[in-house]
């Protein structure tokens, strides 16, 4: 069997790791640091010009694990539900053009005000619905990512791998997810929810919980610095099945932003072979 942490080659930077770059920054370090893979957020993927990534991409041979992020679908009325669809098109659109193996989507949590959450989970799987023949006829697989449920209000309100798989298994082809140590480790059915999810896993993001964490979005550990096995999540996604890159993603304002990108880079590769 492959091993996903000895293998550059499946090492994948997600752009919100080293958040002071632009796109054509992040193509470029990757390369100088022999990183082939990365997952871009939209707006560094709009400000460069979508035409002009996608030829960036190619040019440096670049895989694309993932363009994040869509979703963010509930809303309190219904020309804001079509809005955030007509985003999420336009989002599918953005992902085909630079060939990104998939959309990653954050579903999204109540709707300002709204004390509803079985409601915002429902207009979520509508909206998934609708936007399914999209991503299929652009052959650009929706990876739902469930978020840990310390997000629930305010950006996902799918909040388990399980919850994740239903959804999967409703919606059929076309549709997956993303596993993120950092949302997933707390489960104790995640070794069971990962096999069940088996081919339909996406993407694999890797990070780590601190502890303490300061700040619920914006201080996620480098892998090895937290309280996640990451090893044995490894083994689990493996055994699912899984053979796509290991996708670094950590949103940390207070420590990794701050240092220098190349510098950061080095520490994802010494870490996706020691402890990943
Ligand atoms: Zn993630």
């Amino acid at each position: 069997m492959r091993d996903l942490s000895h293998d550059r080659a499946l090492l994948s930077i997600n752009s919100i790791t080293v958040k002071a770059w632009s796109l054509q920054q992040l193509v470029e370090g990757c390369a100088r640091a022999g990183i082939a893979a990365i997952s871009p957020w939209r707006d560094i993927v709009q400000d460069c010009g979508v035409e002009r990534a996608a030829k960036l991409i190619r040019g440096h041979g670049m895989t694309v694990t993932g363009l994040c992020r869509g979703g963010m679908f509930p809303a309190a009325d219904a020309a804001s539900r079509r809005a955030a669809l007509d985003d999420n098109r336009r989002a599918i659109d953005e992902a085909a053009a630079i060939g990104a193996q998939c959309l990653v989507l954050v579903a999204g949590g109540l709707p300002k005000g709204s004390r509803d959450i079985a409601g915002a989970r429902t207009q979520v799987r509508e909206a998934l619905h609708a936007l399914l023949p999209d991503a299929r006829a652009a052959r650009v697989p929706l990876a739902i990512e469930p978020l840990h449920p310390m997000f629930a209000a305010d950006r996902a309100c799918v909040n388990t791998l399980a919850q994740a798989n239903e959804l999967c298994e409703e919606l059929g082809e076309g549709a997956g997810v993303a596993v993120d140590t950092y949302h997933v480790w707390w489960d104790p059915n995640v070794e069971k929810e990962i096999a069940r999810a088996g081919k339909n896993i996406l993407a694999y993001h890797v990070n780590d919980w601190l502890v303490p964490t300061s700040d619920l979005l914006l201080d996620r550990g480098m892998m090895g610095d937290g309280a996640i096995d990451l090893r044995a999540i490894r083994a689990m996604v493996e055994r699912a099945g899984y053979r796509g890159h290991c996708e670094v993603e950590i949103l940390s304002a207070k420590n990794w932003w701050t240092r220098d990108p190349d510098e950061v880079l080095r520490v994802c590769i010494e870490r996706h072979q020691t402890v990943v």
